[in-house]
């Protein structure tokens, strides 16, 4: 049994879009140009590392792998989700991921990319890419093989507070000067569409993937219909966003106190504002914007208390 929330070391990954907006997360980010921090990853490519309590050192995948029961023995080959923060200083490239099935036979055994988007801060202007005005595959094909990129791509202007379920087979992309939490199914596969025919320092651009996405790119896009629920406990609000095969995700907004009690086989948690501490029997355990937590299948009953917004996953 453990009752101890387990918090995980930021993972961050330099990229070409990148800037230094993680920084106002308290982070000691390592580039100008860092893109992304993996919050909660047993990703090959990117392992959160404990860094409290009696676990201490070990990887989320080692965990999910030797400790299930911290996940109340939740199924599966590998951890299913992935939690990362996003700074966009450019626009991202536009892009693709397939479904399980598909990735399983194309991308070795990888899982498919269903994922969401909390917008954290954004700046005024700012837009997404969300679908595509295509009507079938082949006139998808040619609009691509076209450039005809303004008649092709939907664009979506975006606030702070949003959040926007992508599943796999949505063509999407962020744009420059958005800062998003993402939740997603553990998968790095992505089919990159358009680049805008940016080149990196040596003249290259990147590599495009246009028929694994023509093939599998949902056609025509279909926006789901999703319903959002608010419940009030104490002094906490949730909304719940979205409850998919793949994960539910929940706003937290805490000004005051609010007991609750842990029934999922876990719940990440990702501080997006402020501060507050999560009480536990005699423990108190203080969190604060830009960490990242894990609450245990065995938790219970606790009680969270602060002026916080947190961003909470779970299967
Ligand atoms: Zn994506």
């Amino acid at each position: 049994m453990n009752f101890e929330p387990l918090f995980f070391n930021p993972i961050f990954m330099d990229r070409i879009w990148g800037g230094t907006e993680l920084r106002s997360f308290g982070y000691d980010i390592p580039t100008e140009t860092t893109g992304e921090c993996w919050a909660f990853s047993a990703h090959p490519n990117g392992q959160s590392v404990v860094k409290n309590g009696q676990f201490a050192g070990k990887t989320l995948g080692e965990l999910w792998e030797y400790n299930r029961e911290l996940f109340g023995n939740a199924e599966g080959d590998r951890f299913p989700l992935l939690t990362k923060i996003l700074d966009a200083n450019q626009d991202l490239s536009v892009q693709v991921h397939p479904n399980d099935e598909y990735a399983k036979v194309h991308e070795n055994g990888e899982l498919g990319k269903t994922e969401c988007w909390y917008i954290v801060d954004c700046k005024e202007g700012a837009e997404i890419i969300f679908g595509h005005h295509a009507q079938t595959k082949e006139e998808l094909a040619s609009m691509i093989t076209e450039n005809k990129w303004t008649e092709l791509l939907n664009k979506v202007p975006v606030k702070k507070g949003d959040f926007f379920f992508v599943p796999s087979g949505t063509i999407h992309a962020i744009g420059e000067g958005i800062i998003i939490l993402e939740t997603q199914q553990n998968s790095d596969t992505t089919y990159r569409v358009y680049d805008y025919d940016r080149k990196d320092a040596n003249g290259n651009t990147r590599e495009l993937h246009v028929e694994q996405s023509v093939a599998v790119t949902t056609v025509p896009h279909k926006a789901d219909e999703y319903d959002v629920k608010v419940k009030t406990n104490g002094d906490l609000t949730a909304t719940t966003f979205i409850e998919c095969p793949y994960f539910s995700v929940e706003k937290w907004e805490l000004q005051g106190s609010s007991i609750n009690n842990q029934t999922k086989p876990f719940l990440l948690c990702s501080v997006i504002e402020g501060e507050g501490s999560i009480k536990k029997d005699s423990a108190v355990y203080p969190f604060k914007k830009g960490d990242h937590f894990l609450l245990p299948s065995d938790f219970g009953s606790f009680e969270l208390e602060g002026s916080s917004e947190l961003i909470v996953s779970y299967l």
